[in-house]
């Protein structure tokens, strides 16, 4: 199925509120053009070189989501243009963006990476360190930066009770962070494999890369 198709396919699943964010890594920019073509303005990539590449090459109106690991000292290359940072697992990077986004004049938003699955591989922080760094003075004097929200990436598992007891987890999480922290609009979760379960447990964004583009010549 063409891209065009692929993408109607989602966002006729997915309701107003929900954000598609199409994940392009590895993925030639003539095919982020074909989405492009057919409105879709939030694109993620892993990369930091990747993104910078296409972020030269491509229309000027993509939001560009930075969705990988970063390294603090890779920030100053997305720094100019970067839409949202989803991976954000420490003060120390927020600290770094909030330094890099002050000598561009913008002010960032990040997210906070939080880990909700049982695998040990995934990146993020604990629940009580997320909330460590949301309730500490540093990140209100960081003028630079806004913390929008949490990211999250369920259990690789066809247990799809598992999938949404995590997606929930985080969900209530937030909920509870919330009358404190209204900045706290956006949740992260949801990709190819378990967008549907995410936007049940409250998604406001998911995360799309396969489903849309096909599979990946190279892994992740
Ligand atoms: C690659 C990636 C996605 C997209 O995964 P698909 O299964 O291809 O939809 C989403 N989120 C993150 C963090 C990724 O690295």
């Amino acid at each position: 199925m063409s891209i065009a198709r692929q993408l109607l396919e989602i966002k006729n699943k997915l309701p107003a509120t929900v954000t598609l964010v199409a994940v392009s890594k590895t993925k030639a920019p003539a095919l982020i053009l074909e989405a492009h073509a057919v409105g879709q303005r939030h694109f993620g990539e892993n990369y930091v070189q990747e993104l910078v590449d296409k972020q030269a090459q491509l229309p000027a109106d993509i939001h560009w989501h930075f969705i990988g690991h970063l390294q603090s000292n890779k920030i100053k290359y997305i720094a100019p243009f970067v839409y949202l940072i989803h991976g954000v697992d420490s003060l120390k990077l927020l600290q770094e963006i909030n330094k890099q986004a002050a000598k561009n004049g913008r002010v960032i938003d990040c997210l906070l990476q939080v880990y909700i699955a049982q695998e040990e591989t995934k990146f993020g922080l604990s629940f009580e360190e997320a909330e460590a760094i949301l309730q500490s003075p540093s990140p209100a004097s960081l003028e630079h930066i806004r913390i929008r929200g949490f990211m999250g990436m369920a259990s690789n598992t066809a247990n799809t009770a598992q999938v949404e007891k995590e997606f929930l987890s985080l969900k209530t999480f937030r909920d509870r962070l919330l009358p404190d922290h209204p900045l706290l609009e956006i949740l992260s979760y949801g990709m190819s494999g378990d967008y549907p379960i995410a936007i049940a447990c409250g998604s406001t964004l998911v995360r799309i890369g396969s489903t849309i583009f096909g599979t990946r010549s190279y892994p992740q």
